[in-house]
């Protein structure tokens, strides 16, 4: 992973002409007049952590196991938000930890926990270390120093019972690693968010991920039937069965708690079978009402495709659900749908009537591969964006059926009054009976402090979202990004019942401090 962007380095691309023309004469964009830091310039604060709890720590999870090297700290220092990406091509760590320790098994990171904390110092576990909400910098004021909790050692496929069909895996498998161990039994998870190539199990869990095909598969949340978590004060094992009226559900306390409550350390999940079959295909619609619509018509009455994705006209002429064609996109209002599984070819025929008697004009299968084959490509985009001077970054909510054209309005709006004219565009790529998220994605020239640009634009979208009635996040998590909008979402109560778990399984506060709560 490129420590300063997304990704293999050797996947980055160049910008196209076409669009490097459309970015000047669109929205003024420029080079950056700063070249990007190097790796070896990115400063950090002295590292805090005196020798013998390095040495304490190593004696936990072995010598080998505690890093303090320069580029260990810079690679946990910050998640791949833009303002991280940003912070990070400027030189700026101030993010990073003190070291990073990789832990073995659950025995030691429970051993971990109550070292740390007895000596106060801050935890931050670190999965595929992909969080775009802040998720991953530790407050550290108050702590003997801070570390980074990296689970990628624990990468193990545990079990798999073919009769529940569920699978047990260790939290630091990352998701592609994920689905090569199952398709070995047939299996899959049909998780397959955009972050796919670099996310972990565990911070799925963690962050409540969605994914592209949730239509089909669910959220990731759906599909985590037990956990097994470590917090200072003891060890938490949830789920014992498919579904309980044993009282509440705690693990839904734990899912989307953002290590701030405990580590997962296991995940029982649901699996499915592999898909023989699997049909991409694009439609056109004449709006963004009318794609909604129908998008509602089939979350409520079905058949529901496996995914199902709509862009609004400014990301269909942009021809954003088609990184390698971008610049390229044409009128109305893409629709994405794909089926996978069963009865694909009936399914695909209901769902197409729908679809027509909205006014939707087939496209054939050729957009819905286009799609599939770029889906994981747009984070490398971004950062050709990034060097060519344009700030491109993204946020989602969601709301009820009802309440999403407003929802729409808002955001829109509350993003051109922040940043003058940008290009913003919107797509609807998670559906329900209820109601559906949607996701921005915002283009426009860099100021000469990028960051503070964003942060600006990123308030006015989250107060215009808490005031229209939306959630602040649909599937990125809440970090230290959207805590203050989340307190409002959940109002003080909320947050001091939030407050009294953190402070039973954590009275000396040093899980993930800053983050959720
Ligand atoms: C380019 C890009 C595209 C993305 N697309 C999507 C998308 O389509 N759908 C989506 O849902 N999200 C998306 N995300 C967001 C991100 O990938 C998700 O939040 C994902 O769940 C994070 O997984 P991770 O393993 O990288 O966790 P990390 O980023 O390492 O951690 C996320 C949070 O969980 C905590 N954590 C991690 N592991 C554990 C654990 N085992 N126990 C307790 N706490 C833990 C961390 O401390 C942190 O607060 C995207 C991000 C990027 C950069």
């Amino acid at each position: 992973m490129l420590w300063s962007g997304w990704g293999d380095p050797a996947k980055a691309r160049e910008l196209p002409e076409q669009v490097r023309r459309l970015l000047h004469d669109l929205l003024g964009v420029r080079a950056p007049a700063v070249p990007a830091a190097g790796l070896e310039s990115v400063r950090m604060p002295p590292a805090a952590l005196e020798p013998r709890l390095l040495d304490a720590l190593a004696g936990l999870v072995g010598d080998g196991h505690v890093l303090t090297t320069h580029e260990a700290r810079v690679r946990h220092a910050r998640g791949k938000s833009t303002p991280d990406l940003l912070r990070m091509r400027a030189g700026d760590g101030a993010g990073a930890p003190d070291a990073v320790v990789l832990p073995g098994g659950h025995d030691e990171v429970a051993r971990v926990l109550r070292l740390c904390a007895a000596e106060r110092i801050a935890v931050v576990p670190f999965g595929g270390g992909t969080s775009v909400v802040g998720g991953l910098t530790a407050a550290r004021d108050g702590f003997a120093g801070v570390i980074s909790l990296d689970l990628g050692r624990m990468d193990r496929l545990v079990e798999v019972d073919a009769e529940s069909m569920t699978a047990v895996f260790e939290p630091g498998v990352p998701a592609p690693e994920a689905e090569r161990l199952l398709a070995a039994h047939g299996l899959t998870l049909g998780h397959f968010p955009q972050s796919f190539e670099y996310a972990t199990l565990g911070g799925f869990a963690a962050a409540r991920s969605s994914g592209q095909a949730s239509a089909g598969y669910g959220r990731f949340d759906d599909m985590v039937t037990g956990l097994t978590v470590a917090t200072p004060e003891g060890d938490l094992d949830l789920g014992r069965a498919p579904k309980s009226a044993a009282g509440p559900d705690l693990r839904q306390l734990l899912l989307g708690s953002e290590g701030a409550f405990g580590v997962i350390t296991s995940l029982r999940l649901r699996v499915r079978r592999a898909p023989a079959e699997k049909v991409y295909e694009g439609w056109r619609l004449p709006g963004f009402a009318a794609g909604t619509a129908a998008l509602r018509a089939l979350a409520q009455d079905g058949p529901l495709p496996t995914v199902l994705r709509l862009s609004d006209e400014t990301e269909t002429m942009i021809g954003l659900a088609r990184p390698d064609r971008i610049g390229g996109g044409e009128a109305g209002c893409l629709v994405i749908a794909g089926y996978e599984g069963a009865s694909v070819a009936a399914r695909r025929e209901a769902a197409a009537a729908v679809l027509s008697s909205h006014g939707g004009v087939p496209l054939g299968e050729e957009p819905g591969q286009g799609w599939a084959h770029g889906r994981f490509s747009a984070p490398y985009l971004r950062d050709s964006l990034l060097a060519a001077g344009a700030t491109v970054e993204t946020l989602e909510t969601a709301g009820f059926w009802a309440d999403l054209p407003r929802l729409y309005d808002a955001v829109r709006l509350a993003l051109l009054g922040a940043l003058g004219s940008p290009l913003v565009m919107c797509h609807i790529s998670h559906v329900y009976e209820t109601g559906a998220s949607l996701y921005f994605t915002v283009v426009t020239a860099q100021e000469d402090d990028p960051v503070a640009q964003w942060e600006r634009a990123k308030e006015a979208a989250n107060t215009a979202i808490v005031e229209a009635g939306g959630t602040i996040s649909h599937h990125h998590g809440v970090g230290r990004d959207h805590r203050a909008a989340y307190a409002a979402e959940i109002g003080p109560l909320g947050v001091a019942i939030l407050r009294a778990v953190k402070d039973r399984v954590d009275p000396r506060g040093v899980l993930n401090p800053g983050a959720l709560v």
